[in-house]
């Protein structure tokens, strides 16, 4: 047996053996109240200001967030010298305010695995560091999600945040109108000049190297259609309109990838239709191997404090009871806040978030806590996330050790998927 295959059965072996410890071991998951995972944390923005791993450890994580699921966005905000940007006074670093597009920065996973290298064994065991730099309808980003497998093992646990559909931000990515170059019609979820779809054989082909893989993909898809122009006005929102066909079509398409459905759909634009909560009931039915996440300052206020024709917050406590294995709290916070043009045109600069500002989110959802009670609430805070990580960051390492001798500059393409 040749001595590479040799290792790569040894490390299975040990992974297995870790893989069966509880999923809590080592960690300091006290019965409180006050402890969280962020499964859903933002430590960069739309320009990659953000702060350091070991920073949002030290600093910002503290006693009351016990683990973070760390994503940079994966967009970055062209800063166009022919647009001038708030008369050229103070650059974008939000998709809100400029006209120019947003592209997908690869170069944010090698920063975050560079960093992810130099932790402690225990800092490590706090954060679980995403992919992002792809693009989800090209059919080759199977193969950045391997090569970033393969350069920087023992670094990420899943893939995302990714988006699909996303009010004015799936407008602004770069790429190709699908209509305008597509031999074969145009799938029903894509509207007038739409660059991105749920039915797309890249997007089957990414879940499935998930699956394979064991990482775990967050994917933002709002639950249904919506017109926003690039300074935030909203032209139309079309709640009955929506994307359950397209996401039950992708789940059951890859059902063995392992998702989390962010905001359940919900966002600064896509408020909660009176039916929301049926139709996320449908997803979650349909894809047994999809969970959703209810993270976002925005989305958990909606949640506890609901606007006439929204789910009051008993009939939230209700579905999320119904399903307290398969939802995660998380922030959706962005550690470095937006510049914003105020009004008379007065300039406002972001910056890093406080610790205080940032640890309050959680404290944002306590209403929904009482209304769970305990146990529920502790899945939601703590134990869903934990369960989903841990597994992750066995299969991971697993895969990892199985393909370690496989050329990262000579992968085999992704395997033809026809819709
Ligand atoms: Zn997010």
């Amino acid at each position: 047996m040749k001595t590479r295959t040799l290792c790569a059965l040894v490390a299975i072996v040990l992974l297995s053996a870790c893989a069966k410890r509880p999923p809590t071991a080592g960690l300091r998951l006290e019965d409180s109240p006050d402890r969280y995972v962020d499964a859903h944390f933002h430590v960069s923005n739309y320009a990659y200001q953000g702060v350091s791993l070991k920073t949002l450890i030290d600093r910002y994580m503290g006693e009351k967030i016990v683990r973070s699921v760390v994503m940079p966005l994966p967009l970055q905000q062209k800063w166009d010298p022919f647009e001038h940007y708030a008369q050229d006074r103070m650059p974008p670093n939000y998709y809100l305010g400029p006209k120019a597009e947003l592209y997908y920065y690869a170069f944010a996973d090698a920063m975050i695995a560079k960093e992810y290298g130099a932790l402690s064994e225990a800092d490590k065991a706090r954060v679980d560091p995403m992919i992002t730099g792809f693009n989800p309808m090209d059919r080759y980003a199977p193969q950045h999600i391997e090569r970033v497998l393969l350069t920087f093992p023992g670094v990420f646990t899943g893939i995302g945040e990714l988006t699909v559909h996303k009010e004015l931000v799936s407008n602004k990515i770069a790429g190709d109108a699908i209509a305008a170059i597509s031999s074969e019609p145009v799938p029903p979820d894509v509207a007038e000049g739409g660059k991105l779809t749920l039915y797309s054989a890249a997007l089957v082909s990414l879940f499935d190297l998930v699956a394979e893989t064991g990482l775990v993909a967050t994917l933002h898809n709002d639950i249904y259609e919506t017109d926003v122009k690039y300074d935030g006005t909203v032209v139309r929102k079309s709640p009955d309109v929506t994307y359950e066909r397209g996401l039950e079509y992708l789940c059951t398409r890859s059902p063995d990838a392992k998702v989390i459905w962010a905001h359940t759909g919900l966002g600064r634009f896509v408020t909660p239709a009176s039916n929301h909560l049926a139709i996320v009931s449908h997803i979650l039915d349909a894809c047994p191997s999809w969970s959703v996440d209810i993270s976002w300052d925005l989305v958990q206020t909606m949640i506890v404090n609901p606007a006439a024709g929204m789910p009051s917050l008993s009939e939230w406590a209700g579905f999320i009871t119904r399903y307290q294995d398969r939802v995660l709290w998380g922030s959706d916070t962005v550690i470095h806040s937006r510049n914003k043009v105020g009004a008379e045109d007065q300039l406002v600069r972001g910056g890093p978030m406080s610790v205080a500002d940032y640890q309050a989110v959680a404290d944002l959802s306590r209403p929904l806590w009482d209304a769970l009670g305990p146990d529920v609430s502790r899945k939601v805070r703590v134990e869903n996330s934990v369960r989903l990580f841990d597994g992750a960051r066995a299969k991971v390492r697993a895969w990892e050790a199985l393909h370690v001798g496989d050329d990262v500059w000579n992968l085999a393409p992704p395997s033809p998927v026809t819709p």
